[in-house]
């Protein structure tokens, strides 16, 4: 199987995506894009072609169908319809869950091998949806789930100590949206808790600037997209370079039959292993609120 990386959906975020992938040096073979629209991943791919003599990647850059799915290594789907201005994740999932029916099966009639990355909101129940309609095992669909919240909590956190992001360790869980909790007693700056350097007041407010981060963002200039393209990228060097790296993603839950995310090791095969926090009682409750929201949801589609 070639490095090949199918991108379904050229809007915002799919093509946030592939402009952080021409930019870092990812093992990327060759990259194509599939949309709606034609004529605007014609002009996509022209864009991106001209970025090659400066980048340090060397893709083949192409207007895709679904035939290339039969030799791709990652699909990432960002196809769908956008939050409008204050409403949630949620509220978005009719109207994209009739969108992927049809892309999921138009890809496993290309007879598909590869890992699923699924970045349409809300996200969780598409990658469920993902895993229904495709029917291939779950270490293979992959959500971006946290990822993103995982780094805007890094970049704050690190913002208020005036540490670098990259010293903050620690995750987002659960849902990617309202009900995401963060393990206050699983963040660390370097091996100290960080208990040692914000109080609960400074949690509380960091929390809260994560959740309402997109809905912010979306307020101020329509959408979000350069978070998820980093976070997507970070994703994809992990697979393509088997390197079981740990980030955070929606993975699915056999116990519970639904997606959400979890720190998870990554490699060439998808989700090698989900890491088992251990967590206090408070967010212990607060994971176990986040799993049902998602559960109710998945109920009500059935
Ligand atoms: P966008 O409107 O810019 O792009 C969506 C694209 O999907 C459009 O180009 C449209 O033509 C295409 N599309 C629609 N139906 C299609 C189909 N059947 N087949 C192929 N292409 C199809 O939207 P965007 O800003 O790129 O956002 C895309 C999705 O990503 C949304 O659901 C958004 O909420 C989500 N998102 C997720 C995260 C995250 O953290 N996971 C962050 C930002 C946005």
């Amino acid at each position: 199987m070639k490095n090949k990386v199918v991108i379904i959906g050229c809007g915002n975020v799919g093509m946030s995506y592939a402009y952080a992938l021409l930019n870092q040096k990812v093992n990327v073979s060759e990259l194509a894009l599939i949309d709606l629209n034609k004529n605007r991943v014609s002009g996509e791919v022209m864009d991106l072609n001209h970025c090659l003599a400066y980048s340090p990647s060397k893709m083949k850059i192409k207007v895709g169908s679904y035939k290339d799915c039969s030799d791709a290594k990652i699909i990432m789907i960002a196809a769908g319809v956008n939050q409008k201005p204050g409403e949630d994740r949620l509220s978005l999932l009719k109207r994209n869950a009739a969108i992927f029916k049809d892309v999921i099966k138009n890809v496993m009639q290309n007879n598909f091998k590869g890992i699923f990355l699924v970045a349409t909101n809300p996200l969780d129940i598409m990658t469920y949806l993902v895993k229904k309609y495709s029917k291939v095992s779950a270490n293979r669909i992959i959500g971006s789930g946290t990822s993103l919240d995982s780094a805007r909590l890094r970049f704050m956190i690190g913002d208020k100590l005036h540490i670098n992001p990259s010293c903050i360790h620690g995750y987002v869980i659960g849902e990617h949206g309202d009900s995401e909790l963060v393990p206050w007693s699983n963040i660390n700056v370097g091996l100290q808790n960080i208990a040692d350097f914000l109080d609960t007041d400074d949690m509380k407010k960091i929390e809260d600037d994560v959740r309402n981060a997109a809905y912010e963002i979306i307020n101020k200039k329509g959408a979000t997209y350069y978070g998820i393209g980093m976070s997507l990228v970070r994703i994809t060097d992990a697979i393509l370079s088997n390197s079981n790296s740990v980030t955070a993603v929606s993975c699915y839950d056999k116990n519970h039959d639904v997606y959400y995310s979890m720190p998870c090791v990554l490699n060439y095969n998808g989700v090698k292993q989900v890491i088992e926090l251990e967590l206090n009682n408070y967010e212990k409750k607060r994971l176990d609120k986040s799993i049902n929201v998602l559960k109710s949801v998945i109920k009500e589609l059935k």
